[in-house]
């Protein structure tokens, strides 16, 4: 079995380990015998989507956000059609806020959106960026945990990924972290999320599966090492952290 992923921008928008999301994917595919094909795409002038089973859009900062954001509206449309017909994505902080109508910048300079999902973000200069480690309880995906940075604050009312217990996530707020809309996921989570969070991993692989064959096996694999990793961010934050939201 073959999958292809689209990872946009790798040059620009890859923050704080955001590559480690695609190295943890093509392993998770390679375990399972599914060659992960990686196309990495910085100029989007003819892109077609029609082959993408997977993409990819890291984090970056508002410099590289409006760049990335300029080049992005070459392909708005075909962008909506594949959300919209359940490509799964993983899309982080910068590149989750982009997918909204505007995202503010601290300076207050309003960058235009994508606009393919309902929702906003907005920086303020007399208020903190939002840093640290964060841990995140989801009904579907279980106990997430990652890294945020981050001054915007996004607001919106579509499912998200789960509830905030130590942290900010989408904004100092709600307690609310991410969005899931159809198989696209947008976070906060940096650090990178995936090898530390298989389940999320393997959500994107299985449903680029499901798209893409009518049948197959999608075997288990051993997830100690991962699954360690994870409590250990998970006790030490419920510990140590005085930002405790239950
Ligand atoms: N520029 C955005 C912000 O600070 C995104 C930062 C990021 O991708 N980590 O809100």
């Amino acid at each position: 079995m073959e999958l292809e992923l689209y990872h946009f921008m790798p040059d620009k928008l890859n923050l704080y380990g955001d590559i480690g999301n695609i190295i943890a994917l093509k392993k998770r595919c390679e375990w399972r015998g599914i060659n992960l094909k990686i196309t990495n795409i910085t100029d989007t002038s003819d892109v077609k989507l029609s082959n993408c089973d997977i993409f990819f859009i890291g984090g970056g900062s508002d410099r590289e956000q409006s760049i990335a954001t300029k080049e992005f509206m070459k392909i708005k449309n075909e962008f909506k059609s594949a959300i919209e017909s359940g490509v799964p994505a993983l899309t982080i902080c910068g590149g989750y806020q982009f997918l909204g109508e505007y995202y503010k910048t601290a300076d207050g300079e309003k960058l235009e959106g994508l606009n393919i999902l309902d929702f906003y973000t907005e920086s303020y200069n007399n208020k903190e960026r939002l840093i640290g480690n964060i841990l995140v309880e989801s009904k579907k995906f279980g106990s997430i945990v990652g890294f945020e940075n981050h001054g915007g604050r996004t607001f919106h009312e579509y499912e998200t990924l789960g509830k905030v217990l130590v942290g900010y996530g989408n904004n100092d707020f709600d307690k609310k972290e991410g969005l899931l809309y159809n198989n696209l996921i947008g976070t906060y989570l940096h650090g990178p999320i995936l090898p530390k969070n298989p389940i999320l991993a393997d959500f994107l692989i299985r449903e680029a599966l499901n798209n893409k064959y009518s049948n197959f096996d999608f075997l288990n694999i051993d997830n100690t090492e991962e699954n360690i990793a994870n409590s250990f961010m998970k006790e030490k934050l419920l510990k140590g952290n005085k930002k405790i939201y239950i």
